[in-house]
């Protein structure tokens, strides 16, 4: 018996993973909740130091 051919992905589907946009629009610190600075792309905490950049 030959093996049944597999159904195509949905075109929905989408893979988890992390959104580089996501540090863009925070306004919280991840880390300890304090406030964040967005500079150049970058999101830096000025409390504990915390940054991200993309
Ligand atoms: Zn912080």
């Amino acid at each position: 018996m030959p093996p049944a051919a597999q159904p195509p992905r949905p075109t929905t589907y989408l893979p988890t993973r992390p959104n580089p946009l996501t540090y863009q629009h925070i306004r919280v610190c991840p880390e300890c909740a304090g406030p964040v600075a967005h500079n150049s792309g970058c999101v830096t905490c000025r409390a504990c130091g915390w940054g991200r950049c993309g």
